[in-house]
């Protein structure tokens, strides 16, 4: 596999580098750690920025099923920087390069791959998750995950390509079309994208379900037609006052059970129901098969970010997809663990480690 091909060239490299190592349940470790090493194929990367995930924080909390990591181990899938050195196979980049990756590595010769399903590849290597990822202060990566930033986006913006693709690879599946009504339910970083992503297939009306008015201030300046406290007012009421009198589409991005209860609840006749928020592995909900007939709905998922990171960058570059106003703060290695451990520190907003 990739992997053992590009160790078998590797470059020796003395020099330690800062990072952040993932020990197991509630033990992240900032520690010198040896530099990775370059393979002919591989990019190596001084990380610049590296996004604060949901995953991370499962891994952290030692959930299982968030994602194959064998400790110790570097975490940290979202990242961007710039291109410190290159194996001597390398051609799509070079030294200097401001590039982002796509961390979700496929193997291309398995039957997924050759399927045009990759993301279920058998062979799929996770920068992040199953190798070492970007809370360091430099991470190798094979040339293929890696894509150079427009000259317009920033690192950080670079840094939110990972999950604006996983975003658009969602959307793709959501049918909305122009002249749609799309309610989407959870304005954290998410459901802020989604509800641009939505605006821009088409809709005429987007409206997000939202308990805090700081969220519901940002969507409103991303677009949202109309922003609910769910918590205070009856939902259907006030869509139905604002409009919304056959909502085609709802986006779920919190994860919940009542939350995807509540999408099957407000979505109209034909209404595609998607379930993007990850719920815990063990989750069930209940649903009433008589409601889904009636209506025709089709509950859908989306799972990861298959071929679509380009289009993700391209629209972050264009100025036409917001990744920044989701972003709370910059911060050092020496925070992320703080922030993994602190729901209400992550409640106020995306997170970027810069190491
Ligand atoms: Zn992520
Ligand atoms: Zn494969």
């Amino acid at each position: 596999m990739i992997r053992c091909l590009a160790a078998a060239e590797q470059t020796e490299r003395a020099e330690m580098m800062k990072s952040a190592v993932f020990y197991g349940k509630h033990d992240l470790r900032i520690e010198e750690h040896e530099m990775p090493p370059v393979g002919p194929k591989d990019v190596l990367i001084r990380v610049k920025a590296c996004g604060v995930c949901g995953t991370d924080v499962h891994i952290y909390e030692g959930d299982k099923g968030a994602a194959e990591v064998t400790p110790p181990a570097i975490l940290g899938h979202e990242f961007a920087g710039v291109v410190e050195a290159v194996g001597a196979e390398v051609a799509a980049c070079r030294v200097g390069d401001r590039v982002c990756i796509d961390p979700n590595c496929y193997c291309g010769t398995c039957g997924p791959c050759r399927n045009g399903v990759a993301h279920y590849c058998e062979h799929m290597i996770g920068y992040g998750t199953t190798v070492n990822g970007g809370f360091a202060e430099y991470c190798a990566v094979n040339e293929r995950q890696v894509y150079r930033l427009g000259e317009r986006t920033s690192f950080e913006q670079g840094a939110m390509a990972e999950p604006a693709a996983c975003c658009l690879h969602g959307i793709d599946m959501c049918k909305v079309q122009p002249g749609s009504q799309v309610v989407v339910i959870g304005g954290g970083m998410i459901g802020l994208l989604m509800l641009q992503l939505a605006r821009l297939m088409g809709a005429a009306k987007v409206a997000l379900l939202e308990p805090v008015e700081e969220k519901r201030q940002v969507a409103v300046k991303l677009g949202a037609d109309v922003c609910i406290n769910p918590l205070q007012t009856d939902v259907k009421a006030e869509l139905k006052k604002a409009g919304f009198t056959w909502v085609n589409t709802v986006i779920e991005c919190v994860g919940r059970p009542s939350t995807i209860q509540q999408a099957i609840d407000i979505a109209g006749n034909k209404a595609v129901v998607m379930m993007f928020g990850l719920t815990k592995p063990e989750e069930t909900i209940a649903v009433k098969p008589f409601e889904i007939f009636k209506k025709e709905l089709e509950l859908k998922a989306s799972y990861i970010n298959p071929y679509t990171q380009k289009r993700a960058l391209d629209l972050i570059d264009s100025g036409r997809l917001d990744v920044s106003s989701m972003i709370y703060g910059t911060y050092g290695l020496e925070k992320l663990e703080e922030i993994l451990s602190s729901p209400k520190a992550r409640a106020k907003g995306k997170y970027i480690i810069c190491p």
